[in-house]
């Protein structure tokens, strides 16, 4: 595949040079579990090809990202019985970017869940990592997902 940062985790994901519990894949996207989940669920969407964010990312690689975001967002909500979902993506150092490979975090939310609450003029969030599963553990759950996905 052309666009390939050989340095870039994300890549070999995509690759399937390293390891992810994988969601959802198209020829130009894919979903995997976050290894380091700040909810049960919590999904990355990346476009195969490397673009290192939003000021990188090209119209073709944007609409595989969103199609698969959307997909990927019911099987999520159908799985955990979500009251809601929340995308986090993060541009740059100074925008909370730590990956240099555009993703879209996908979270199931609930009613007080606490991770992010607000009022009229507030939203605090509350993004924490809780915990480090196995990967095992993260295969079943990706699995679990899978069985939800409905890839029109
Ligand atoms: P950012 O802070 O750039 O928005 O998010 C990076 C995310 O990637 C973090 O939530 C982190 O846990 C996740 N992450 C980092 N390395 C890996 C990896 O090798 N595999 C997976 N599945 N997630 C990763
Ligand atoms: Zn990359």
């Amino acid at each position: 595949m052309d666009n390939v940062d050989y340095n870039c985790i994300f890549c070999a994901i995509a690759a399937k040079r390293a390891p992810a519990s994988i969601v959802y894949e198209s020829d130009e996207a894919m979903a995997f579990l976050d290894i380091q989940p700040v909810v049960e669920g919590h999904t990355l969407v990346i476009p195969k090809k490397h673009c290192r964010n939003i000021f990188d990312l090209d119209d073709e690689s944007g609409k595989a990202v969103m199609r698969a975001s959307r997909i990927v967002a019911h099987a999520l909500r159908e799985t955990f019985n979500a009251d809601g979902l929340t995308i986090l993506q993060s541009n740059e150092r100074a925008g909370g970017q730590a990956v240099f490979h555009y993703h879209a975090h996908l979270a199931p939310r609930f009613y007080n869940d606490g991770l992010m609450s607000r009022t009229e003029t507030e939203r605090r969030m509350q993004w924490r990592a809780r915990g480090k599963p196995s990967r095992q553990a993260l295969d079943a759950l990706a699995e679990k997902i899978r069985a939800h996905i409905k890839d029109e």
